[in-house]
């Protein structure tokens, strides 16, 4: 029986990010294992992490790999991704649900082009609490590992994070890994968990508002119909609830006729819940990435709207051109993205990379936006805007 929110422990989304090579699929590894052994996890070895599965999704392919696991206080899914392209890929395609991040970096190595990169992302889709795991400890001095720290923390800082206040626990994702009982082995794990826990907030997730799924992916369930994949962003979502299915200009009626979480049926699920929606006669070709499945009535779809945005500076992997009058690039926003075209503001020629300006977008088709909601546009792999939506226009 599905447990109701006041005596389910609160859930909580986090992923391990930093630059390729610095341990972050071992330190993945390293909490299952140490968890498990206290038996709030399963142990996930390293190949079965590492080993993410494919998903392309409208010409996409994205790696990402979600383990959970409970502490005494709280459950987890957490995110790994293999490669550093499929970071930035998940972050601003999907990973809008990483209530926290587990910064790893290696000791030996320090911050690297893929910290900064991933740091930058994280701070653009609102990753609210980081934590820095300095990782393989062992194979540095102390003093060498407070350098890192000092200068983890100046480039927290650089980007707009609490450099100052924010935790770092220093340790050995490898000899946690192999069961050392050291102080940079199991200990580091369960002082970074510790810190997890108290540091990275338990987002309010509004379980009363009118439900909300972006759609991550679908399958189809044989004889049974089509299920849609996804984070339940906002709401609670009963067995037999009507819905409709929103996004590029689309709109279909259903109902919600079954619910699984981790593979489980479950009459209920909340807001912050990883589920799988079998929705009633929708055929699989009509489900794309990108989708709303909704509250009837709830919220609309729209191609045209204002935004505050910020173009990248040159050195923060954005254009060295300034934009001029019509700039059209792809849009990402929550699990979709789109080509756009965006256009300054009367009488403005251009905008520099490092200035942010108003600017009206238009969608080449209607989709699910909201006033508030945060988004990038991309240029040949590289991040050139981030924006907020500020308001609808019809
Ligand atoms: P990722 O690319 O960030 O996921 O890095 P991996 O977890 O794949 O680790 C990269 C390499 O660093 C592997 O060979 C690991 O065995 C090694 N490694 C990871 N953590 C540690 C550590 O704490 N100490 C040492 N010495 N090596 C480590
Ligand atoms: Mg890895």
């Amino acid at each position: 029986a599905v447990k109701e929110p006041s005596d389910r422990k609160p859930h909580c989304n986090v992923g391990t990010i930093g630059h390729i090579d610095h341990g972050k699929t071992t330190l993945t590894a390293a909490i299952t294992r140490v968890l498990s052994e206290k038996g709030l996890s399963k142990f996930v070895d390293f190949d079965n992490i590492d080993r993410a599965p494919e998903e392309k999704k409208r010409g996409i392919t994205i790696n990402a790999v979600h383990v959970q696991y409970e502490t005494q206080s709280r459950h987890y899914a957490h995110t790994d991704c293999p490669g550093h392209i499929d970071y930035v890929k998940n972050m601003i395609t999907g990973a809008s649900q990483m209530d926290g991040a587990i910064l790893v970096v290696s000791a030996a190595d320090g911050t690297m082009p893929q910290t900064r990169e991933h740091l930058l992302l994280a701070k653009q889709i609102g990753v609210g609490d980081i934590v820095v795991f300095i990782n393989k400890a062992d194979l540095v001095d102390k003093e060498l590992l407070e350098l890192v720290e000092l200068e983890i923390r100046l480039l927290l800082t650089e980007f707009g994070f609490d450099g100052d206040k924010i935790p770092v626990v220093c340790g050995s994702a490898l000899e946690a890994l192999q069961g050392e009982d050291t102080e940079y082995g199991k200990k580091a794990i369960l002082k970074l968990m510790e810190t997890v826990d108290t540091h990275v907030t338990t987002p309010a997730r509004n379980l009363d508002e009118p439900f909300f799924l972006p759609i991550e992916g679908s399958v189809t369930v044989q004889g049974r119909g089509t299920v849609g994949i996804g984070t339940l962003t906002r709401g609670t979502i009963l067995k037999g609830d009507p819905a409709v299915l929103l996004g590029y200009g689309k709109e279909m009626k259903t109902f919600i006729s079954d619910i699984q979480i981790f593979q489980d049926s479950v009459p209920k699920a909340y807001a912050g819940d990883n589920v799988g929606v079998l929705m009633r006669q929708i055929n699989k070709k009509l489900v794309s990435r990108g989708m709303f499945l909704c509250k009837p009535d709830s919220i609309k779809q729209w191609n045209h709207f204002e935004a505050q945005i910020y173009v990248l500076l040159n050195s923060e992997g954005g254009r060295s051109k300034p934009l001029l009058k019509e700039y059209i690039q792809l849009m990402y926003s929550k699990t979709w993205n789109m080509a756009c075209c965006v256009r300054l503001p009367e009488g403005v020629t251009m905008v520099m990379p490092g200035d942010t300006t108003i600017v009206n977008i238009v969608l080449r088709r209607p989709m699910v936006v909201y006033e508030g909601q945060r988004f990038t546009v991309r240029e040949n792999q590289l991040t050139t805007i981030t924006g907020v939506v500020t308001k609808t226009l019809s």
